[in-house]
């Protein structure tokens, strides 16, 4: 029987006013992870793993997953019809991680992302708020939190800041 039977995924459309332009979700589910994302740390090459809060961070086809107990956080979501699509994916993913978990040695050594300064230092500072939050900083702690992806900021996508989103990529990597 798959771990996650059920779940409810909650659609944000990026704040129009201010310009972002992706969509987030928060999905939440009928079963508790605490004793899956050790396996989930142990399978995934490339993640942030923190065993005290029990968050896991990592992407999937270009999405930013936060897989914590009880919820699922998605980002860098093109619209509603990919939010759904890719909750699907990703609770698909983590019911396959649980199935054969006897296969996968369950790791829970803490796996920290970049701090929230570290990130700050490489956005272009402007506070334009495009990315739906009201200051850089503000990303910059969302995004070391797996709560935002590098392309909510349309900033870095011009050629002015190029350099600075290899730089970040390359934080994200680990
Ligand atoms: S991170 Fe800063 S520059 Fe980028 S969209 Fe947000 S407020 Fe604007």
């Amino acid at each position: 029987m798959a771990l996650i039977q059920n779940y409810d995924v909650t659609l944000f459309e990026p704040p129009c006013l201010l310009g972002s332009p992706r969509w987030s979700s928060i999905v939440k589910i009928d079963a508790d992870l605490t004793d899956l994302l050790p396996y989930l740390n142990g399978y995934l090459k490339k993640r942030f793993y923190d065993p005290n809060t029990h968050a896991i961070v990592f992407k999937m086809n270009g999405h930013s997953v936060a897989v914590r107990p009880r919820e699922i956080r998605i980002g860098g979501l093109a619209d509603k019809d990919e939010g759904e699509k890719v909750a699907k994916e990703v609770i698909n993913f983590i019911n396959d991680i649980h199935e054969k978990r006897d296969t996968i040695t369950p790791d829970t050594t803490r796996k920290e992302p970049p701090k929230a300064i570290e990130i700050f230092k490489l956005l272009p500072k402007t506070n334009c708020k495009k990315c739906g939050q009201l200051t850089c900083m503000a990303f910059a702690s969302a995004l070391a939190k797996g709560d935002a992806d590098i392309e909510d900021c349309p900033e870095l996508h011009g050629e002015t800041y190029r350099e600075n989103r290899e730089k970040l990529e390359a934080l994200f990597m680990g």
